[in-house]
């Protein structure tokens, strides 16, 4: 093992070395230390981590390479493994956080340039921006940029800087900075407590108070469930990047358990008429044996079958009549709630004005009304 490290003169392991940010990944601390002491990454992970040079992406998925690292270093190599990936079949383990193995994307790297600009002389890559989970980054509520202006993707494929592209050179974080839409930035700091990278909120309180047992790669396997369902349920195949059915999933979850119902009414009405209500309790359950935790999925099968034996009842008294089927999209009823009392307040400002119009007759009065209002 001693001959595979043999180090050029160059790469010397007391010299220099970077301090890791919390939340940092591993990638981007070795981008970060073969720019301090002066190598290439390709030599640092070629001569230094006995990897091959382009394999950047592969470091966190390869002990030996993360405690060599921490040795060249000088870093603690249990802090380190803590940033590491063990992937063992459908699931990622980080450090002591276990997720759906296709939630992470080790050899993409997004960045969220206004971000990186407020690092200053250090900037660094956030573990969260490599899950496919987080459309923003939770702090800013900034969109993820994926592709650099010249077109290509940004990956860590002979990455040398953390915030230029590795195809073209360009500074990334001259990248105008996208404000993400409300209801995405809440599900990034939501998914952001629950995982441990941010500071808990009231949505993510909601969910320890609703699921309280379980643990955070079991909650994600609910959202990615809940999520696929709703879409099937309106008629979709899978969406187009499986990163969006946890975000809408975790929607859902907040709505639990009327949305759960709504998932199931939309099953019932969705089957043929020959197979009734029982096609839906077919269906439905060779989905949910797929969850692994026995709680979380029993609960679920439990509301299915009462779900579906209400169905019955009512299929048998009015047999072409739709089961109810309501849609929930928590945080958009949210935000329409807000402009409905915005509206609402604006309205009560107006009315004196309104009133004093009314008395000459000069418009009619909800012409006005809805002139001003719109502004
Ligand atoms: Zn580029």
């Amino acid at each position: 093992m001693a001959e595979r490290r043999k180090l050029p003169a160059r790469i010397n392991p007391t010299r220099k070395t970077v301090t890791p940010w919390p939340g940092e990944c591993l990638p981007s601390i070795a981008v970060r230390y073969a720019e301090r002491t002066a190598i290439t990454v390709g030599e640092l992970l070629a001569s230094g981590l006995s990897m091959r040079a382009t394999d950047l992406a592969s470091l966190p998925l390869t002990r030996d390479a993360v405690l060599a690292m921490s040795h060249l270093a000088s870093l603690d190599p249990d802090d380190m493994l803590l940033r590491s990936y063990d992937t063992s079949g459908e699931t990622v383990a980080i450090g002591d956080l276990g997720i759906p193995a296709y939630l992470l994307d080790p050899a993409r790297r997004r960045v969220a340039p206004g971000t990186l600009k407020r690092d200053g002389d250090a900037p660094w890559i956030r573990l969260s921006w490599q899950l496919r989970c987080f459309a923003c980054e939770p702090t800013s509520g900034e969109m993820l940029v994926d592709h650099c202006p010249c077109g290509k993707p940004i990956s860590w494929v002979r990455c040398m800087s953390v915030f230029r592209c590795n195809w073209c050179g360009a500074d990334l974080r001259d990248i105008p900075v996208r404000q993400a839409p409300a209801h995405l930035v809440e599900s990034s700091r939501t998914f952001a407590a629950l995982l441990g990278f941010g500071v808990s909120t009231a949505s993510s309180r909601t969910i320890e108070r609703l699921f309280p047992s379980a643990s955070a790669g079991a909650r994600l396997e609910l959202f990615a469930l809940l999520g696929r369902l709703q879409y099937r349920t309106e008629g979709a195949g899978p969406p187009l990047s499986c990163s969006l059915a946890p975000i809408r999933g975790l929607e859902l979850a907040l709505g639990w358990p009327t949305s759960f119902d709504g998932i199931v009414a939309g099953f019932v009405d969705a089957q043929p008429t020959r197979l009734g209500p029982a096609g839906a309790l077919v269906d439905l359950r060779t989905e949910i044996d797929a969850i692994k935790q026995g709680p979380i999925r029993r609960t679920l099968l439990r509301r299915v079958e009462a779900g579906v034996r209400r169905a019955e009842r009512i299929r048998r008294k009015k047999p072409n009549r739709p089961v109810r089927y309501r849609k929930t999209n928590h945080w958009e009823s949210q935000v329409h709630a807000g402009r409905a009392a915005r509206d609402a307040s604006r309205q009560e400002a107006l009315q004196p004005v309104l009133d004093w119009l009314q008395r000459f007759r000069t418009k009619p009065v909800d012409q006005v009304s809805r002139l001003r209002l719109r502004d």
